[in-house]
């Protein structure tokens, strides 16, 4: 087997060809895992579908499959409303919600009970609930301006809610709605938890495409600034929290695992999508319907696993 190159310079790598080699090795793969079962709408995405996009910092991009498709991105945005509490209430958000990770399922009750309803981090159903609550509290109208917040980052206005699907998970919302009572009985809850639900299944029906949500992550791999205004959405010292927290919790009970495999910060979700961010450099998104067991895409976590060992270009 021939050694794996070790790069420090972005520049000498033909993402282009890496792109192409993983789309090989994913066709020959055999089919893992399933589509998410348990909201009803997500059951009927077509498993087969597979889709990646890097975007550069500086510009350069590059696409295999269903790159253009839009997907529902589910736990994919708990990294953006974690973005959009921190630039409303800062630092405050941490008496809320804890940065360790859980070890658990991303939709666990059990530590809750025995933590006195603070959540371990931002990135489980329960601390995306809490912070689904500082953002009712914070927003005059928070579907619209969560929403509104999103497109720019996105740098597009062709991002819009799924509202099938955020029906779908509110008619089967019984483990949500658990979480949120549980906590609104440790006092870690101020509004009403209907009101939380709502903005919170609307959040997770986002739909965007692999080219979008790559896009839109760049913000974090340029430590916190839009790429094509420049505007500061994070301070420098909030992306590197925000950054840390998806590299430790980002993928549930299976953050060891990925850290292990491809060795960057990220965020999976049960729509079958993941991005992950090179700080510096590029940002990453693939999406492929069928979840392993701890519920993140299995042929997602193989691309990128994939792409850092032959990219050879790593942040350890
Ligand atoms: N909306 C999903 C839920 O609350 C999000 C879970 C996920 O993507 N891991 O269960």
């Amino acid at each position: 087997m021939n050694p794996l190159p070790i790069n420090d310079d972005i520049d000498v790598i033909h993402f282009g060809s890496i792109l192409e080699e993983i789309q090989e090795a994913i066709a020959k793969e055999e089919p893992e895992g399933q589509v998410a079962q348990y909201i009803p709408e997500l059951a009927k995405v077509d498993p087969a579908k597979f889709g990646m996009h890097l975007c550069r910092l500086d510009g350069e991009s590059y696409s295999i499959g269903d790159s253009d498709e839009k997907f529902s991105l589910q736990s994919i945005t708990k990294v953006l409303t974690l973005t959009l509490a921190i630039s409303l209430i800062g630092d405050k958000v941490w008496d809320r919600v804890g940065v360790e990770p859980s070890g658990s399922a991303f939709n666990s009750l059990t530590l809750l009970e025995v933590e006195n309803g603070k959540p371990r981090n931002p990135l489980i159903n329960s601390g995306a609930l809490v912070i689904a609550d500082i953002l009712v509290s914070h927003l005059s109208d928070p579907k619209k301006d969560f929403l509104h917040f999103v497109r720019k980052l996105a740098g597009s206005a062709d991002i819009h809610y799924n509202y099938q699907v955020a029906q779908s998970e509110k008619d089967w919302g019984y483990r949500n709605a658990a979480l949120l009572n549980l906590m609104k009985s440790f006092g870690n809850v101020d509004n009403d938890i209907d009101t939380v639900l709502d903005l919170y299944f609307h959040m997770c029906s986002t739909e965007m495409s692999c080219a979008e949500l790559s896009r839109t992550f760049l913000l974090y791999a340029n430590g916190g600034k839009l790429v094509d205004t420049g505007e500061r959405i994070l301070s420098r010292s909030h992306t590197k929290r925000v950054n840390a927290i998806m590299q430790t919790c980002g993928f549930y009970d299976e953050a060891g695992e990925f850290s292990f495999k491809v060795g960057l910060p990220g965020k999976s979700g049960v729509g079958g999508g993941i991005v992950a961010i090179h700080p510096g450099q590029y940002s990453v998104a693939v999406w492929s319907p069928r979840l392993n067991r701890k519920g993140n895409s299995a042929l997602g976590m193989l691309a990128l696993e994939r792409l850092t060992s032959l990219s050879g270009l790593s942040i350890f």
